[in-house]
Formats: C-alpha cells, sequence, structure tokens
C-alpha cells in the first residue's frame, strides 16, 4: 500500500488549508515555503502523520500540544521565527528527525533529553548560548550540526561521546576548544571558524584534514573560568586550553600507572551511569565523599585515549603530548591524551617518524 503524501509547498498558503482533513491515512505533508504562521490545533488530531516540513513559513511558536501527533518521526520547521521549542517536546517520543535550524532560539529545553530515538538534530543558525547537558541522553543521535550559533564556546563531552555520533558540524561558533571525548565513530566533523582554537587532538585527524592548514588569526579567549588548565607550548609560546576537568597531566616518557585512583573510580562509576543518568540519582550524590566527584561524573570524561583500539574514557589526569607533523610548513599543533604511560609508547612507535614532540610546561596563574 502506498503512504498519502501532500505536497503543498510554494503555494502562498497563510494557513494550513483544512482540505487536509479530507486524505484518509495521510503520513505525510509538504508545506515547504509558504507564508504559514501557525500550526492549527485541528491538525493536531491527524495522528496518523509521520512526516511534517514546514520550512521557509512565519511561524512563531511550536504548539504546546505538538506531541499529540504521536506518529510523528520527521518535523522540519526550519527557516521560521521561532523563539521557543515547548518543554513537552519530549513527549514526542518517535521523532527521529528534528530540523530547526535557522530560527530565534536562545535556548533548547533540557525535555529534549526524553527524544530516545532521535537520531538527527539541525539546530544551527541560532541564537543558542550552550548545549544541555541532557542532551545526551538521546543515546541514538548520529548526526548533530550546531553551525553558527555564534555564542556557543563548549560542546559538553558527554554530548561528543555520545555513542552513536556519526557526524558534527559546528562551523562559526565560538569553540575554545575542540572536545577529544569524541565518540570513536565519528566520521565528518565541521570546525570551520572557530578562531580561539589553539590546537589540534589528533583524534580528529581521521575525520576531519583539511581544516589544519586553513586556520585564521587566533584571538585567545577573553573568559576566564576556574577549571580552566593551560600549558604552554615552548616551540612557539602558545598557550593551549585543555579539556574542562583537566586537573594533572603527565608528560612523556613517564613513570607507570600515575594515574590516580580516583580517575579509576570515575571510570567505574561511569559504566554504571549507561544504566541511569547519574544526576537524577539523589541518594548516590549525598554520598559521594569529594564534593567534585559528582560534576566529574555528570560532565562525563574529559578526552579519551589517543590510541584508537583503546580509547578508554580520561578524566582529571592523564598523559599529555603535544606534537608538529614532520618537515611540514603547516603551524598546526596537535596534542594527543593518553591513559598510560604504555599508550603514549605505542602511539610514539607508530607515529614517532612522522610528527615530533614539543616542549609545554603547566601555566600556573
Ligand atoms: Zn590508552
Amino acid at each position: 500500500m502506498n503512504k498519502t503524501t501532500l505536497h503543498w509547498s510554494y503555494l502562498n498558503f497563510k494557513d494550513v488549508p483544512m482540505d487536509l482533513y479530507l486524505y484518509e491515512d495521510l503520513e505525510e505533508v509538504y508545506l515547504k515555503e509558504n507564508f504559514i504562521t501557525t500550526i492549527p490545533k485541528w491538525l493536531l488530531n491527524v495522528t496518523t502523520l509521520k512526516f511534517i516540513h514546514l520550512a521557509g513559513n512565519n511561524l512563531s511558536a511550536i504548539p504546546e500540544e505538538m506531541y499529540l501527533l504521536e506518529n510523528l518521526e520527521f518535523l522540519d520547521v526550519s527557516n521560521n521565527q521561532i523563539r521557543e521549542l515547548p518543554k513537552t517536546i519530549g513527549l514526542m517520543d518517535r521523532l527521529q528527525r528534528l530540523n530547526v535550524s535557522g530560527n530565534e532560539l536562545t535556548e533548547l529545553p533540557a525535555e529534549i533529553g526524553a527524544l530516545k530515538q532521535l537520531e538527527e538534530l539541525n539546530i544551527s543558525k541560532n541564537h543558542l548560548q550552550r548545549l544541555p547537558i541532557q542532551l545526551s541522553e538521546c543515546q541514538r543521535l548520529n548526526v548533530l550540526n550546531l553551525s553558527d550559533n555564534v555564542n556557543i564556546w563548549h560542546i559538553p563531552e558527554r554530548i561528543s561521546n555520545l555513542p552513536s555520533l556519526q557526524s558534527l558540524s559546528a562551523d562559526r561558533c565560538a569553540l575554545f576548544y575542540l572536545p577529544v571525548a569524541l565518540s570513536k565513530f565519528v566520521n565528518h566533523v565541521r570546525i570551520f571558524h572557530n578562531t580561539s582554537i589553539t590546537h589540534v587532538p589528533m583524534i580528529y585527524e581521521k575525520p576531519f584534514q583539511t581544516f589544519y592548514d586553513n586556520r585564521a588569526k587566533v584571538t585567545p579567549p577573553a573568559v576566564t573560568h576556574d577549571s580552566f588548565f593551560w600549558v604552554l607550548e615552548k616551540e612557539t609560546n602558545t598557550r593551549l586550553l585543555l579539556p574542562f576537568g583537566t586537573r594533572r597531566i603527565f608528560c612523556v616518557p613517564s613513570l607507570d600507572n600515575q594515574v590516580t585512583l580516583y580517575d579509576d573510580c570515575l571510570r567505574a562509576v561511569q559504566y554504571l551511569s549507561r544504566y541511569m543518568p547519574l544526576w537524577e540519582n539523589v541518594a548516590l550524590k549525598q554520598m559521594l565523599p569529594e564534593k567534585f566527584i559528582y560534576n566529574h561524573i555528570v560532565n562525563g570524561p574529559t578526552a579519551r585515549c589517543t590510541v584508537l583500539n583503546c580509547s578508554n574514557p580520561l578524566y582529571t589526569t592523564y598523559y599529555f603530548m603535544a606534537v608538529k607533523r614532520r618537515g611540514s610548513s603547516s603551524k598546526q599543533i596537535f596534542t594527543c591524551y593518553f591513559c598510560s604511560n604504555h599508550c603514549a609508547n605505542l602511539w610514539l612507535l607508530a607515529n614517532g617518524k612522522k610528527y615530533y614532540q614539543l616542549e609545554w610546561e603547566v601555566c600556573e596563574d
């Protein structure tokens, strides 16, 4: 049986025509590039709908009751004037693809984390300042586009590390550094024009290469923060910002087993949190012995081991290396993060001919 689809794009509609009611078992409706200002309440009774394309209209809101379209899998409301998403969006539990690009959003509701089927999320071209950590509960998310949100300066590592994530776009944001806890399966990264980025983690070499020699002038970030951890790279006197949550780093070569028991514990707790998000576990929060541990758990790993076969999650302490390509005119500084001295040596053995190590020291202030 063929599904019923309505092609009503480019028709100068000012409202969604009620003729839509005449179509039985309607599953898909295209209403792109009209002049529609509201999604009418009656449309929410057409519960056979799986697909609604409303890009390029004059919508200023999505109705609270949108979740009544209980079979909706695809919603595109890009290029409208929507200012906020309803909290009830979390009830649209079949939604797989959501495109809200090109609107006036300043924040995303935390409830978005309830969209367990969500695979593609496009929030580009808005006025967002941060991503809600709850987005990390969308375990099926594999395409995330947040480009052109010029105030976003940090992608929470728990989000970049989502197990299904394959494509991450963050062109023209204000990123200070690239998240080093990047999902192992990411094969497409766009990060053009984030001019504060001073170094590229080695794990980005595979998914994205042309960026490296293409950098604009670096503007050091103006924001200060207690948790910032800087390293001074001595060859060019460049200050490198390391991931949030870093407390101590070790040079290579180094003694074995310097990573603390504290980090081993965090790693163990992390595995537990796959079954229940720890920030929802109040009892555990009160039991935890140290005041920072809860934050470290909520934020997730700060990085992953650069050795791909290892990819161990890293927390507050790790082995660190800054390198450059040998015999290359590129000024790009790459950074490597390792779970152990052993992994660092493995990496050097395999890559020492191509890269040389740079000296660094921790910036004290
Ligand atoms: Zn490792």
